[in-house]
């Protein structure tokens, strides 16, 4: 429960009375209609409907974007009622709104699709704030013990954000230890790691940008079996190639930033967790619907939240994720071939080739939602995205001259765009950590990371043809 110590006037039971009858609506709504659309028609409507616009929102096609930063109350047994979340409330932005509410249901679907459980999700300001708030609650302290020493797991390769976040906010900021799990693949090193402080296990998928991966069902199989939960960063893969929580994980962190906001407006994330999650955290609220918790209470507190004009913009890119996410895949496998072929590159890591490493294990995972219900495949088809890597041949300086004659594709620290961006992480997202991190996440400095967009895979090979031609000129 989260509400204060109110006594519970007749008044206020009225209010609780017509929303139970509201939100038994909605779950009927969820489970009767929602829940049984494919892929594409949740992402296009998600939890706003028809009825809703008309009754609600004059009418109004597209999600309103609602600016205003609190709610007004009918009377004083309507506001003691929301303040006591004894009522759905929009009462003040930092803690709920109608335009960030939709965003939450749409990805808490898209998630959940095809898990036979329920799932929910916390919108935050940004990728970096939903790893913070997924992970956080589980640090609190629950034992007075003064020499214990809380631990997490985590995977060494991944993105350079996460990797500050943990080895220095958390690590030397808060004693916290951060586990580094070389290589994913060996559930040994994982189970190795855990101890009796050891609260969670997290892991990208696939990391960025080496296209790291691991057996997400064994890794959850061995969370749960010590009571941990897995919580995976699953922004490279979006819901439309990989769904986590089906395979065991509890929690997803987003980074809504990239490929789900593919326009580029604005920086965005989320936590979308199953309800009645795994953990040794003795607190009810957190175990039974864990994005509902950290909404109501820490992000209250902490106040990480996203602004509604972000929602519906990133809300608005999310409709098309599917069909995107299936022909920016395409386009990436022929530039990967393309690439692998070419005498001026010495390595592609890309999960889509065969001769990947990790080829076989991805596949196990990386399907496009629904391929078996389209009309072109009508079968399950593997993707495995847009974001790929390779080294140039002759190392960092051969990488910087390729990286310099790129005319078309975006010299930019950034991914999952609609357009091609490419850049070198040694001297921008993983410059921060030094040498000895990046050897730790294994970029060399010749290592491009290239996240292929929209545009037709022929213009996108020109232009990367070009650049590795003028390599070789003085
Ligand atoms: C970009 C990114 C983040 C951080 O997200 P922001 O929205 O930039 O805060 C986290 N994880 C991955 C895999 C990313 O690519």
């Amino acid at each position: 429960m989260y509400g204060g110590d109110v006594p519970i006037t007749p008044g206020m039971r009225r209010y609780i009375e017509k929303n139970d009858e509201y939100l038994a609506r909605r779950s009927r709504y969820i489970r009767d209609v929602v829940k049984k659309w494919r892929f594409d028609t949740i992402a296009v409507h998600g939890l706003y409907s028809v009825e809703e616009a008309i009754e609600d929102y004059q009418g109004a096609i597209i999600e309103p974007v609602f600016l205003s930063a609190s709610q007004a109350y009918r009377d004083s047994d309507e506001m003691a009622a929301a303040l006591a979340y004894l009522i759905p409330t929009w009462c003040y932005s930092r803690i709920a709104n109608p335009s960030t509410y939709y965003y939450e249901w749409t990805l808490a679907l898209l998630e959940g699709y095809g898990f036979d459980g329920e799932t929910s999700a916390c919108s935050t300001s940004s990728g970096m704030a939903a790893i913070m708030t997924a992970v956080q609650p589980f640090l609190m302290h629950i034992r007075h013990d003064p020499g214990e020493r809380r631990n997490f797991l985590a995977t060494a390769q991944c993105y350079g954000g996460t990797f500050q976040q943990f080895n220095v906010r958390l690590a030397q900021e808060r004693d916290v230890e951060c586990r580094w799990i070389q290589d994913p693949t060996s559930v040994d090193e994982w189970a190795s790691k855990i101890d009796e402080n050891t609260r969670f296990l997290y892991g990208e998928l696939p990391s960025n940008p080496q296209q790291g991966f691991f057996d997400i069902r064994a890794v959850a199989d061995l969370a749960h079996s010590r009571n941990l939960p897995l919580i995976v960063d699953s922004t490279v893969a979006t819901p439309a190639l990989l769904r986590p929580i089906q395979h065991g994980a509890d929690i997803v962190v987003q980074s809504a930033t990239k490929t789900l906001t593919s326009s580029g407006f604005g920086i965005c994330g989320a936590v979308i967790a199953r309800k009645g999650l795994a953990t040794s955290i003795p607190n009810e609220d957190l175990k039974k619907d864990f994005a509902l918790y950290i909404k109501y209470l820490p992000n209250r507190d902490y106040g990480p939240n996203l602004h509604p004009m972000q929602a519906i913009l990133t809300l608005n890119d999310m409709r098309t994720l599917r069909s995107k996410m299936d022909l920016m895949s395409r386009s990436t496998m022929a530039v990967a071939e393309f690439l692998q072929r070419h005498p001026m590159v010495e390595s592609v890591e890309y999960l889509g080739l065969p001769n990947h490493p990790l080829h076989d294990l991805a596949s196990r995972y990386m399907w496009l939602v629904d391929a078996e219900h389209d009309e072109l495949y009508r079968k399950p088809v593997n993707r495995y995205g847009h974001l790929m890597s390779f080294c140039v041949r002759g190392g960092a300086e051969h990488a910087r001259k390729f990286f310099d004659g790129l005319q078309r594709i975006w010299r930019a620290t950034d991914l999952g765009r609609i357009k091609s961006v490419a850049t070198i992480p040694a001297i921008s997202t993983h410059q921060q950590q030094g040498e000895e991190g990046r050897k730790l996440a294994g970029i060399p400095p010749n290592l491009v990371r290239l996240c292929v967009g929209a545009e037709h895979p022929d213009d996108v090979i020109a232009d990367l043809d070009q650049a590795l031609a003028g390599v070789k000129r003085k």
